[in-house]
Order: C-alpha cells, then structure tokens, then sequence
C-alpha cells in the first residue's frame, strides 16, 4: 500500500513550548522547499509547561501539524512508539524537539530511504555539543552496543532517524528501549540499516531531560533487550541446561557422600555424620537451585508460549492472497 504522505516526522517532547514555533516551521519550510507531502506528529509525553497549548495553536495555522497529548509523562519511548503508530507517511522521520536535530536533513535521509533502499538510518552526531561527562561514557556505551548487536553504527541514540513506514509498525518501543531501536529493528528483520552524519547543535532552549542515570539504565535495558531477544521464545533453553547442570551437580556429590558413607560403614572405618560434611550441604543447594531453575523454565516456557500463539510472524510479503 502506497500512502500519499511522502514523510511523517514525529517529535516525541516534554517541556519543550520553547522551540516548538521555530522547530514547526522551518520542518515546514524544508518539506516546501522540496516538495514533499508531509505531517508533523508533536508528541507532547505529559509536559507540565505550556507545550499543548503552543501545539493547539500551531496546529490551527498549520493543517500539516498533529499533536497527541499523554496523561502524564510516560518516556521518550512511549511517545516515540505513539507517534509511529499513528503516522501515515511512506518515510518517517523522528526528530528531537530541542532543535538539537536540523531538519535541513530530511531531504537526504529521505533520500537514503527511498533511493538507498534501506530499511533505516540513524544520524550520527558526530560533531557532539554536549559536556564531556555525556560523551566518554556515549562512546563506550555505543561500541560495545556495536559489538554485541553486530550493527555498524557509531551513535545508536541519536534521536533523528530515518525509517521505511512499515519498520515502524512492526517494532515496538517501550520503557527506555529508544536507545535500541536499531536493535530492535535488526531483530524483526530490518537489517538494511544505514548512517548519516548530522549536524548536531546546542540546546537553544530549556535543559535536558536526562542525567547521567541514563547509562546505569541504558546498560541495564542493553542486557534484557539480549536475554529477551534470545530467550524470549523459548525460556527453557535457558533454563534448562542451568538447571540440569546444577541438579547433576548435586546428584553426583549426593551419591558420592552416600556412596563414601556405605563404603566406610562395610569396611569398618572410621565414619562421619553425613551432616557433617560440607559436600553434603553443597550437594543439597545445588539439587534445590537444580530444581527451581527448572520450574522456573517451565513457568516462563507457559508465558511464552502463550505470547507465542498471540504473536504474529512477520510476513514481507505475500501473492495469491486478497
Ligand atoms: N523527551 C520526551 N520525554 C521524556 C524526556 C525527553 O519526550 O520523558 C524528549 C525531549 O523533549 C526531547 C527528546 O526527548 O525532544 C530528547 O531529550 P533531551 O534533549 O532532553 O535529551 P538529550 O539531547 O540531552 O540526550
Ligand atoms: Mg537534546
């Protein structure tokens, strides 16, 4: 299905009345430059300053602006996720609302979509105008994201992205998985993933919205989004084999002690209670641990199947069907 909006660009924000004015209409300039047909979807997460009203006002001038409005702040990645269910463009385009992102970069992130055939593009700012505190520990966060993703990107976070329309119906964003939408994106199947480099500027207005607990939670998203993704389907391989491992464990020391114990008492040596024995108590924690890793495999193994059945595989395309 072809849309007849060329690009939608979704700006998730909070507190940010501001820049909006300046941002709105120079994306509307840029898409009237080149021609593009276009919507701005202003995602306003729960702002306690005057933001809506600035989007209620902006949207009457402009029939190409749209504003959703949370009940209360619910994360980047909740409005991020909102928006990209209700955009209608072919290509779409998220952008901070900060006027950090320029939006002189749409035309060529648009152009890398349609022409470059690919399925994604995050910027990358390399040129950074943020304090050293946030970007050492940028750089370290983003290569290791590199290396245990095996995606080829230098910036993962950049909020000015690029996607195909049906990149963003299909994935799903949620908590703070913002940082991970190349991930995410990779494992639906979205491996076309490119780079632009974009210009990055100062915060003209307002402050940021994230401190430096950014990275205790972007490492702790990092290592469930991995679990997850291998695990998520089939809980038991993971598991499994902990468990077993364990429970073997003990089960070998168990008949050892006893095994010992009998040995002694036939021979007439010297013999201990087996309470006594430290290997019994170890014996005994690694069968209890054996066992409930394996109950728990099997509690996670209902849920999953459960969300298994409910899931659909995602199809790219189909022929002789309606
Ligand atoms: N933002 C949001 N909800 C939040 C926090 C931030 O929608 O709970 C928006 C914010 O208004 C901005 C974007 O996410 O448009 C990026 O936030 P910010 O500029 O504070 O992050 P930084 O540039 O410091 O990484
Ligand atoms: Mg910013």
């Amino acid at each position: 299905m072809t849309h007849t909006t060329d690009i939608s660009v979704v700006v998730p924000l909070y507190n940010e009345e501001e820049s909006l004015p300046e941002l709105t209409t120079w994306i509307s300039r840029v898409m009237q430059q080149h021609g593009f047909t276009y919507e701005i979807i202003l995602v306003d997460d729960g702002s306690t300053d005057r933001s809506w009203e600035v989007i209620q006002v902006l949207s009457k001038e402009n029939s190409h602006i749209k504003g959703i409005s949370f009940n209360r702040n619910f994360g980047k990645s909740a409005a991020l996720n909102t928006g990209f269910k209700k955009s209608q463009g072919n290509v779409v385009i998220s952008m901070d609302a900060d006027l950090q992102d320029s939006p002189d970069e749409i035309p060529e992130l648009f152009k890398m979509i349609t022409e470059g055939r690919l399925d994604m593009v995050s910027g990358w700012k390399k040129k950074r105008h943020d304090p050293i505190s946030k970007t050492i520990p940028s750089k370290f966060f983003n290569f290791i994201t590199s290396k245990i993703s095996g995606i080829k990107l230098h910036d993962f976070n950049c909020g000015l992205k690029a996607y195909r329309s049906r990149v963003v119906k299909h994935i799903h964003v949620y908590g703070e998985m913002h940082r991970y939408i190349p991930v995410i994106a990779k494992w639906n199947g979205y491996d076309k993933i490119g780079e632009k480099v974009v210009e990055h500027r100062e915060r003209k207005y307002g402050s940021t919205k994230f401190g430096l607990e950014r990275f205790i939670n972007g490492f702790l998203d990092l290592l469930s989004i991995m679990f997850v993704s291998r695990f998520k389907k089939k809980p038991m391989h993971f598991f499994g084999p902990l468990g077993t491992l364990s429970f073997l464990t003990g089960f070998v020391i168990a008949i050892w002690v006893i095994g010992d114990k009998l040995y002694r008492l036939r021979f007439d040596l010297p013999v201990r209670d087996v309470v006594d024995q430290p290997l019994f108590f170890l014996a005994l924690v690694a069968l209890i641990i054996g066992v409930q890793l394996f109950l728990t495999g099997f509690l996670a193994e209902m849920m999953a199947m459960k969300s298994n059945t409910e899931n659909e595989y995602l199809v790219a395309d189909q022929i002789g069907f309606e």
